[in-house]
């Protein structure tokens, strides 16, 4: 399976002008890779224009609400993502669990309605702290609560997101070592999940200060499939560099 590399540009750029600008310049550096895949998550505001210049890349979005329609101000449905081109959607990001306040029940919320939609999902978990022994536990709460009645046909549909708080927009990523031991302990929850074939087949990402200069040594480690990248996917030539070293793996 290609590995695939997610940029989330958060509350990134300030203009459409400058968003379309960067998603064109993403999209003529990726155009020859073809041993790779990538998805943008623009804000949702901009979804539009930027789907209108992605060929290579797939159009995903930040968030989601778990009803389709209704009295809900300010929210965006699976219907309008899908309606504007969006394949996939990040769901659980630790900045929107802290600043947003989502909670477990609220994320399997939104990874129902996204999955009932046809997008794919990638659902962010991490621990806050390692120093804490029970981080490991943490993880598997997140990933239990967050896929609690799912049924297993989905599990084509979802990726895991490893992205672990204290490492996003650090500087300090995971180490390649630790990493492997979280894919396997993830995959072994998705194991008794969704069964062996899922657990073998679904994709597990790493998300976390990731760089140009890092990517290749999260993308060896057995067990990862991609990455989730913030700030490095904010600069076309990093993102791109960073979509190329995962074409060569
Ligand atoms: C993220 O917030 O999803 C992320 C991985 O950020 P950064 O790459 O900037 O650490």
């Amino acid at each position: 399976m290609k590995k695939i590399i997610i940029a989330n540009w958060k509350l990134n750029p300030p203009t459409a002008t400058k968003a379309i600008s960067l998603a064109g310049a993403i999209e003529r550096g990726i155009k020859k890779i073809r041993k790779a895949e990538a998805v943008i998550a623009p804000p949702s505001l901009y979804m539009r224009d930027v789907g209108r210049v992605l060929r290579r890349a797939r159009l995903g979005a930040q968030n989601i609400f778990w009803e389709d329609s209704g009295a809900f101000t300010g929210e965006i449905s699976a219907s309008m993502l899908v309606s504007l081109g969006a394949q996939y959607v990040i769901i659980g990001h630790s900045e929107r669990r802290e600043y947003f306040h989502e909670t477990d029940q609220e994320i399997n919320g939104k990874i129902r309605r996204a999955l009932k939609g046809g997008l794919s999902v990638v659902l962010c978990v991490g621990e806050r702290d390692r120093s804490k022994e029970k981080f490991l536990q943490f993880v598997k709460q997140q990933i239990l609560a967050g896929l609690k009645k799912i049924p297993r046909v989905y599990s084509k549909k979802i990726i895991i997101a490893y992205e672990p708080i204290w490492a996003i927009g650090t500087g300090d990523p995971v180490s390649p070592d630790d990493l492997y031991e979280m894919t396997l302990y993830i995959r072994r929850i998705l194991f008794d999940l969704f069964g062996k074939k899922a657990a073998h087949t679904m994709r597990v990402v790493y998300g976390g200060s990731v760089s140009s200069k890092n990517a290749a040594s999260f993308l060896s480690v057995e067990g990862v499939d991609g990455l989730l990248v913030g700030g490095a996917s904010l600069d076309a030539r990093d993102f791109v560099d960073i979509v190329r070293s995962a074409s060569f793996l």
